[in-house]
């Protein structure tokens, strides 16, 4: 557990990554968001109660500004690449799709261009994993606190824990 008003200030994070152990070859900074349950029973699914859910939502999301976390030479390679196969997928279903449609309006009757399309049509939806894996929470293996005031490192390395100021975990 590392108190969130320390993290929001440079320089209190120690100078090995939370994964590997390994020296930060680069200093992140970036908002963690707090996971969020969301309660109420989803029976009841009309416009009101979607309003309410997010109004909810809204209410118990936890932003924590985190300034110069560590990443290793592993970590950045492998957050650029979850980032990259992202726009990879997206931009090449945004692509497609719009390419498919712009040819399809100058020509007629070409069944293949309207595969084309839905394809990109289900491509640029399936960018969210990637692009989850490769977010700083997934990275680092870090949350939020429910309350906010924290950030909880899962299975955190040792040679990162051994530089925190106070490691009761
Ligand atoms: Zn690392």
């Amino acid at each position: 557990m590392l108190p969130s008003d320390s993290v929001a200030r440079p320089g209190n994070l120690p100078r090995y990554c939370t994964r590997h152990g390994r020296p930060a070859t680069r200093r992140k900074d970036f908002a963690l968001q707090s996971k969020v349950r969301i309660e109420g029973r989803r029976i009841f699914a009309n416009v009101f109660s979607q309003t309410e859910r997010l109004a909810q939502h809204a209410s118990k999301v936890r932003v924590i500004d985190v300034k110069g976390w560590p990443l290793c030479a592993v970590c950045v390679r492998t957050r650029t690449s979850w980032l990259a196969v992202a726009s990879a997928l997206f931009f090449g279903g945004l692509a497609a799709l719009v390419g498919s449609l712009a040819v399809g309006a100058f020509t007629d009757g070409m069944q293949w261009l309207a595969a084309v399309a839905v394809g990109g049509f289900v491509l640029m939806p399936l960018a969210a994993f990637p692009f989850v894996r490769g977010s700083m929470g997934r990275l680092i293996g870090a949350m939020t606190s429910p309350d906010g005031e924290s950030v909880i490192v899962e299975n955190p390395s040792a040679a990162f824990l051994a530089e925190l100021p106070d490691h009761r975990s």
